[in-house]
């Protein structure tokens, strides 16, 4: 007797639909995009319980026989491909047959559908592993189709869905997506009883605004290229609007969204200096390309594809964003024009500074500013040693992230990363700081000297105070003089709810109404003007960081907040500047890392200076 079998088709199906329907959004990617390949230009789709009970789609598209009806849960069953000619150049977006055939194994589902040509339609309901029951009905032209309580009948995967809030940004994120490439397409999206989205326009400039943010294409430049076998056209971001995420990138190739690590180093290397390392300009590019040239069945959501000639297109598509902004005059080679802004004045010489003699105290003037430098000791008396030792939840995370995100390389041996020190070190130190190369602040300790990473190291100052803000030890507010107000997108929405309550101890106070938010007061620490910018920032990077899910809601929010309220790599700083960061930093719990991880301060001992010089340690200079 044979030992292998042929699996029954709903086995087969539910195998199947492991690898198509993950989660809600997958189903809402499939059906939207049946939608669209029926033909139709209204969809409307509602969801209940983020897709986890119902999802509700209706289109005016073609609509179906009695027979296709039949046949359309059925696996393999496809009206779209025919030949084998046809799966070499493929122009709808179902091809496979699995979609529908691999939800009716995973939930219950209700069509209803209709063809213009036929007086009335049919409704389909069927239940895994049961026969579907079809009867005629009364129904508008198209389809409907309801999806209800999805893995209902796999409680293993209904348990692996992600909590509401997730599932729900990845829906509207696929959303977003077809309507900035189906422009064409009027979309409406009801999330419970609240319309989400309402896209009539069919203007790819409209859609850009309403979907992205506010006017943000008036900070984008259109890219425009044909070169007879591919084109690539849409908009890219000035650098004026560069993101801290990827939220903002959106490429399709023939229309459908594709993830292509290799095109979008194409695009990010077109900006060259004009952007750093870890930002990202938001685009929205379309490439079209003979269906030949390419093979899209190398993927089971088709969201990877395969070109004949990688380099061909990765050039291309480098030269087309390039040729764009060399348009704009955003090639030019980037100017550091800190001349304008620091002031040279006390940067002749930073150690221009005097000593006078005050009644109780000496004093320090800064001869080219007039500035007085306090030099008072500002460590707290009761800051002892045990408290960078305790081993409390922070210290011992962010060690252990410590390790998991930066590893000292060999240039850095002859220096010691201090993480745990004794903080008299740090006190006994003579008083004049150096600004290297406007990012790091050198000064002497007792044994040797430091390297302070400025950024870094406010960071780690303004990540504590936002701790303290949370739990009420701290508070900095400043009203603003005038409110100001700004649209959010709908998943900057969803995520300012999430975290109303910890923004608002933070300093930031504001109404939300709709997608309209109005600040009225800020923290102190957030400079005048950047208010918007900071909060949308702020927002972005929690919600980065949300996603690699390492930390709390509160250690988010704080080194999210902490990150864009901090002074910045490239900015000139006054002694007096220095001087208040090393003390604040000093008066840390934990100052030896910045929130992400990274070392804040290096040291070098005199010992080691004078061992790479060849000398005997002179040990005068130790310990005075
Ligand atoms: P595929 O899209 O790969 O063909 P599906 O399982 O998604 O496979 O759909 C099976 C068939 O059902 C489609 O080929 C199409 O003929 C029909 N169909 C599905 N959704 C719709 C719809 N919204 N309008 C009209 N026909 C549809
Ligand atoms: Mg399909």
């Amino acid at each position: 007797m044979a030992m292998i079998k042929i699996l029954p088709e709903f086995l087969a199906n539910q195998i199947a639909a492991g690898e198509v329907v993950q989660k809600p959004e997958s189903v809402i990617k499939e059906l939207v995009e049946n939608a669209i390949d029926a033909e139709a230009d209204n969809i409307f789709i509602t969801i209940h319980n983020s897709g986890k009970d119902l999802i509700h789609i209706q289109d005016n598209g073609l609509g179906m026989s009695r027979e296709d009806l039949e046949l359309s849960i059925r696996r393999h069953a496809t009206s779209k491909l025919v030949t084998q000619e046809d799966l070499e150049a493929i122009l709808t977006f179902g091809f496979r047959g699995e979609a529908l055939a691999s939800i009716s194994a995973v939930a219950k589902l209700e069509i209803r559908t209709k063809r213009r040509q036929d007086k009335l339609g049919y409704c389909m309901i069927s239940e895994p592993n049961s026969i579907p029951a079809i009867e005629e009905c009364d129904t508008e032209v198209g389809t409907q189709i309801f999806v209800r309580n999805l893995f209902y009948n796999v409680p293993a995967r209904r348990k692996f869905l992600k909590s509401n809030l997730s599932e729900y940004k990845a829906i509207l994120d696929t959303l977003t997506k077809f309507a900035l490439s189906h422009t064409n397409v009027q979309l409406i999206f009801n999330n419970e009883n609240n319309l989400v989205l309402n896209l009539r326009s069919d203007n790819l400039e409209d859609r850009i605004n309403e979907l992205l943010g506010h006017r943000i294409v008036e900070s984008m430049i259109k890219v425009d290229f044909d070169d007879g076998i591919m084109k690539v056209k849409g908009y890219v971001a000035k650098p004026s609007i560069i993101k801290l995420s990827r939220s903002h990138q959106f490429l399709f190739l023939n229309n459908r969204n594709i993830q292509n690590k290799s095109i979008n180093h194409a695009i990010i290397s077109a900006f060259g200096p004009l952007i750093d390392k870890n930002q990202y300009p938001p685009y929205v590019l379309f490439l079209e390309i003979d269906p030949h040239k390419i093979d899209i069945n190398i993927h089971p959501q088709k969201h990877e594809v395969k070109f004949d000639d990688d380099r061909y297109v990765y050039m291309t598509v480098k030269s087309a964003v390039q040729n764009a902004l060399r348009a704009n005059d955003l090639t030019a080679p980037v100017k550091f024009n800190f001349e304008n802004e620091m002031n040279l004045e006390s940067y002749k010489n930073p150690f221009d500074i005097e000593r006078q003699q005050d009644k109780n105290d000496d004093i320090f003037v800064n001869r080219n500013t007039g500035e007085i430098v306090d030099y008072k000791e500002s460590f707290k008396s009761n800051k002892s040693n045990q408290k960078f030792e305790k081993n409390n939840d922070f210290n011992s995370r962010f060690e252990e992230k410590r390790e998991n995100s930066f590893k000292p390389n060999d240039d850095l041996s002859a220096f010691d990363l201090i993480f745990n020190n004794d903080v008299d070190d740090f006190k006994k130190i003579d008083k004049n700081f150096i600004q290297i190369h406007n990012k790091y602040i050198v000064c002497q300790n007792s044994k040797g000297f430091l390297i302070i990473d400025q950024h870094n190291a406010h960071e780690r100052i303004n990540y504590e105070k936002a701790i303290k803000m949370f739990e009420r030890e701290l508070s900095s507010q400043q009203k603003l003089l005038f409110e100001e107000s700004f649209t959010l997108t709908q998943s900057e929405i969803l995520t300012l709810n999430e975290i109303e309550e910890e923004i608002k101890l933070l300093g930031f106070d504001f109404e939300i109404n709709d997608s309209e938010i109005t600040l009225n007061a800020k923290p102190i620490d957030v400079k005048n003007g950047a208010e918007e910018q900071d909060f949308r920032e702020m927002l972005e990077l929690f919600s980065e960081y949300q996603e690699k899910g390492k930390m709390s809601k509160r250690e988010n929010l704080a080194a999210s907040y902490s990150c864009r309220s901090s002074i910045k790599t490239g900015k000139i700083l006054s002694q007096k500047e220095m001087e208040m960061l090393h003390n604040d930093l000093f008066n840390c719990d934990t100052p030896y890392v910045c929130p992400h991880g990274r070392p804040v301060i290096l040291e070098m001992t005199i010992t080691d200076l004078d061992k790479k010089f060849g000398r005997s340690p002179d040990y005068s200079y130790e310990r005075k």
